[in-house]
């Protein structure tokens, strides 16, 4: 937590703004690289941020690139290249390094004009904070080892569209890339403007799936789960990391998958069925976000780093490089788990598989209208336990917890019957 570096943050922002636009349209050949101008250059600096991360810690990061064409389409008029630029943490447990956990942001940016390749759009807050966020827990997690995998991720394409963080999430399923959990940065910057509260960061999570199922939906209907989508349990879980290390900023989860009117990368995870979250501040100032630098009766607009609070932001990178650093440490979600429904009863009974790591399960459970579990009980290392509680009047859980003490995230029962 202490490695986390304002100053680091704050040269990181500048110079992703320094590269006058990060549009996706914006020229990216050899000679738009060469003068320092365009997304393009931009791509060029984050792969050699993580490269000299690699260097420090003895090529311990693989730093790759996810590129493709797209388009025409829709924000889009003429085919594009588009790079997503990450590096990956490989675990150090043969199991464990099978399952991966990642942080994102997006590098490019836009200014009042999605179409517009060349105008400034310096991209502080949206998304250079995201940005900076990766590529700081990159360099201070990567100083340390940890037994499953964690994926430092800077996506483009995102104000056309979702296009680079939907590209890479349909990779990783191809390549059978097992993601337990994805935290979106977008807009962490902490704006300084009236209203806004440096000690409070938003955790969106969606409530039903995207990827749900008729069969999820219907049993939604019958027996409630709405508030129960593994994108939630990820947001408790955070808000749960959050006060075990005392970080100063506090998760405020919000129950929706994104503002109004607004989207983000955490929705291209979501439709293939991962657990993904965003992070945004607490209030934003859309004089400084989409918008074209100029002053107009006397207010300032634009998205330029003089609007950004760097501390506020390293506290967004602790929060997330806890949170990375637990579930990378934690053993398997554990697996089957079922809440037997055979009979009427008053008690539960709950069964589950064995999770590799695990040296002890955890049983949650809450009221159906409490927002975090609220009751833990230990069960050892057995994989069936009976409750004298009805299943009907709460909802129940299943964590793996390994001997440092790490824990899985928690996954709730199917009924069985
Ligand atoms: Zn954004």
């Amino acid at each position: 937590m202490q490695d986390v570096s304002v100053s680091k943050i704050q040269a990181n922002i500048e110079k992703l703004a320094s590269f006058q636009t990060r549009s996706t349209l914006s020229p990216q050949d050899a000679a738009a690289v060469a003068s320092g101008r365009g997304i393009g250059a931009a791509r060029e600096w984050i792969k050699s941020e993580f490269e000299r991360y690699s260097h420090d810690c003895g090529g311990c990061l693989e730093v790759k690139t996810d590129t493709f064409q797209y388009g025409p389409a829709d924000r889009i008029p003429r085919p594009v290249q588009v790079t997503n630029v990450y590096a990956i943490l490989r675990g150090t447990s043969g199991d464990d390094q099978q399952r991966a956990v990642l942080v994102t942001g997006h590098y490019d940016s836009r200014n009042s004009d999605v179409l517009d390749a060349t105008g400034a759009a310096p991209g502080a807050n949206d998304d250079a904070s995201g940005t900076a966020v990766s590529l700081e827990c990159a360099r201070v997690l990567s100083k340390l080892r940890f037994p499953a995998t964690i994926i430092f991720l800077t996506v483009a394409g995102e104000e056309q569209g979702l296009i680079g963080s939907s590209h890479f999430a349909q990779m990783a399923r191809a390549a059978g890339w097992n993601i337990i959990a994805v935290l979106n940065d977008d807009i962490v910057g902490g704006d300084r403007s009236p209203g806004q509260s440096g000690s409070v960061v938003r955790v969106f999570s969606e409530g039903i799936p995207s990827a749900a199922t008729d069969a999820d939906l219907h049993r939604m209907r019958n027996l409630g789960g709405e508030n129960d989508s593994p994108s939630r349990q990820l947001a408790r879980y955070i808000a749960q990391v959050a006060r075990s290390y005392a970080i100063d900023l506090k998760p405020v989860l919000v129950f929706r998958s994104d503002r109004y009117l607004r989207g983000g990368d955490q929705s291209s995870f979501n439709e293939l069925g991962i657990a993904a979250v965003r992070f945004t501040e607490f209030r934003e100032n859309y004089d400084h976000q989409h918008q074209n630098l100029r002053t107009e009766n006397g207010i300032e607009y634009g998205d330029l780093p003089g609007f950004v609070n760097f501390d506020y932001v390293a506290d967004v990178a602790r929060l997330n490089a806890a949170a990375l650093a637990s579930l990378a440490s934690a053993p398997a979600p554990p697996p089957d788990v079922h809440l037997l429904t055979k009979e009427l009863q008053n008690d539960s009974t709950l069964t589950w598989g064995t999770s590799s790591g695990a040296s002890a399960y955890e049983v949650l459970w809450r009221d159906t209208t409490s927002p975090e579990w609220e009751h833990v009980k230990l069960a050892g290392k057995i994989t069936r336990i009976t409750l004298p509680l009805s299943k009907d009047n709460v909802i129940f859980a299943v964590r793996a917890v390994n001997p440092a003490g790490f824990r899985s995230i928690p996954v709730v029962p199917q009924p069985e019957h």
